[in-house]
């Protein structure tokens, strides 16, 4: 009898066992990445199984499904308060923000069972995992990236409004991006991944590795990540059989040159988060590795990720703590990069011997790696930025109320606002836009600004009760000063939030102006004078009377302040202001 219940109770647990396995481990070839409704399915039903995973909805995508959250908490508390004030930290990992870069969702489901099964869950770390972040794009399922091994079919690059969610963080056109932006801010990780694909050139090694950018990284983060957490996972990944390399940037020309050191802008969601002084990482396997492999290459580096964490949880939280406070002290910000050609590290590559034969397509050159000529050798790497645009903090800006995505977003991200209680005329800078590209064709749906130029004047501007005022006293410092200051390669200036002051609303109709503008030169010498030097100076201008009405009107009481003004306010003295 005892025989026969024991038989029952194997049986049982064999079957469990397997009726926890992942698609991707149900599949024969270990080529297949699970479905949306799969990735759902199973972890509904481990949930039901397992009182320490619950997971969570949070708010929309652009098509119409809720983004879930799949959070390990070992303790079984899912309050981010309660969770916050045990003193336990929090890892999130987004999967799929690229669809067709699955490892990560296939890794994940199988790495939650494990560590529920094994009772492996971390005491000090709660797990928050987002299944799939990009779920429009992995419904549209094909096999859409033509250089890669496997899997069979995979979702698509591009969201339901046809966006790439990596550029997306700081616009935030998508639904994704705003649902992703509540969990951020909700959940308040420490450390955060992001698990991708590469492409480019073929070497020997299976997974890559970016960290946050050295140079751009808060000075205090990057001390740690730079000298412990980042060389650990390197080891620990040598040892787990998936030895990394920093990402190959290199595209058509081979990695011998010298690989260059990735840097995330705020528009990418490391960028984003290292914003909020949290140490990111993002996991690049390469794309002509089998798919197992890759699969079994992530799993590996978020267990060694968490096995890192749990066991400096501690520094970890105070470091995160010390980068906040140092953050909110802070002057000055970089606001763009540029990186330093004549210093560089060098690495060991374990890559294949790149030639060129001629191509059957063109009958050109063409590149290609040889396999069977591996090698190791000495590479350059470029890994050292320069700070473009330095920029003095203010002591506060004024947000009015009217540029309703801004203060949306801040609200979003927990930035501290306060609201001025009556209408109030302000002195304070204000920025003329003096210059700007804009390419002739869109970027991720807008027609991204760069090589901004300021003419920054000490002026007044009315402001009315409810405007908003920003004291950058705050740990979101860096947000905070990227997203407002016009020369930020991702600022909201960048990505089109005020173009409507590029445009001028009013203008002058040539005969009427005429007698208008003759009586401002008589009253007004200093005008005149100017004018009269203008023509010495300009030829054109001195055999035109459009544009010496044009100049007249420009330098006149007449024409629109607002014209060519970013809207925002800097307030660079002490200011009593009447705040609600
Ligand atoms: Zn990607």
């Amino acid at each position: 009898m005892r025989k026969i219940l024991s038989a029952v109770c194997i049986c049982f647990v064999f079957s469990q066992a397997k009726a926890q396995l992942t698609p991707f481990e149900l599949s024969k070839d270990k080529n297949y990445t699970a479905t949306y409704s799969e990735v759902i399915a199973y972890y509904q039903k481990l949930s039901r199984l397992h009182p320490q995973m619950k997971l969570f909805n949070y708010g929309t995508t652009d098509v119409g499904k809720p983004l879930t959250l799949v959070v390990l908490s070992r303790d079984g508390v899912f309050d981010p308060k309660l969770i916050k004030k045990q003193n336990k930290r929090v890892l999130l990992i987004n999967n799929g923000i690229h669809p067709g870069e699955p490892e990560g969702i296939d890794a994940s489901m199988m790495l939650c069972r494990d560590l529920l099964r094994k009772k492996a869950l971390p005491k000090n770390v709660v797990i928050c995992i987002i299944a799939i972040y990009n779920i429009d794009g992995c419904l549209n399922r094909g096999q859409s990236r033509i250089n890669q091994n496997g899997p069979r079919a995979y979702g698509f690059r591009g969201n339901y409004r046809n966006l790439d969610l990596n550029r997306d963080f700081i616009k935030a056109d998508s639904k994704n991006a705003l649902a992703f932006e509540q969990i951020l801010n909700t959940w308040n990780p420490e450390v955060f991944l992001d698990n991708h694909t590469s492409d480019g050139a073929d070497y020997q090694y299976v997974m890559t590795l970016i960290e946050t950018q050295k140079d751009k990284q808060n000075p205090i983060l990057a001390d740690y990540t730079s000298k412990t957490l980042s060389p650990e996972l390197y080891k620990r990944m040598k040892i787990s059989g998936y030895e990394m390399i920093p990402y190959v940037e290199s595209e058509d020309k081979s990695p011998d040159n010298g690989i260059v050191s990735f840097l995330e802008t705020p528009r990418f969601a490391t960028g984003y988060t290292s914003q909020h002084n949290i140490i990111s990482y993002i996991t690049e396997t390469h794309m002509l590795k089998p798919f197992d492999k890759r699969v079994y290459a992530t799993y590996d580096f978020m267990q060694n990720l968490i096995d890192i964490y749990e066991r400096d949880a501690k520094l970890i939280g105070y470091l995160k703590h010390k980068a906040d406070e140092q953050v909110k002290q802070q002057q000055t910000f970089a606001l763009n990069w540029d990186l330093d050609m004549d210093h560089y590290d060098s690495l060991t590559f374990k890559g294949y011997t790149a030639g060129y034969k001629t191509s059957e397509v063109s009958g050109l050159p063409r590149l290609y790696y040889d396999r069977t000529k591996p090698y190791t050798k000495t590479i350059k790497y470029f890994d050292n930025y320069k700070a473009a645009a330095i920029i003095d903090k203010p002591l506060a800006y004024i947000i009015p109320q009217a540029w309703g995505k801004v203060i949306e977003l801040y609200k979003l991200n927990n930035v501290a606002m306060r609201r001025l209680a009556h209408d109030t005329t302000l002195n304070l800078q204000m920025y003329y836009i003096a210059d700007y590209k804009t390419p002739q064709r869109p970027y991720e749906g807008h027609y991204l600004h760069s090589n901004v130029k300021l003419n920054p004047v000490e002026t007044n501007v009315k402001f009315y009760a409810g405007d908003y005022v920003v004291y950058t006293n705050q740990s979101l410092n860096r947000y905070i000063v990227e997203t407002l200051e016009p020369q930020g390669v991702d600022s909201f200036f960048a990505w089109n939030f005020f173009d409507s002051v590029l445009g001028e609303k009013e203008y002058f109709s040539d005969y009427v102006f005429e007698d208008v503008a003759a009586d401002l030169l008589k009253k007004d010498p200093d005008l005149k004078k100017k004018l009269d030097d203008e023509k010495l100076k300009d030829p054109k201008l001195a055999t035109s009377a459009g544009m010496q009405l044009n100049f007249v009107y420009r330098n006149s009481p007449y024409f629109e302040k607002t014209y060519l003004r970013y809207p925002i306010g800097r307030i660079l003295t002490p200011t009593n202001l009447d705040l609600k």
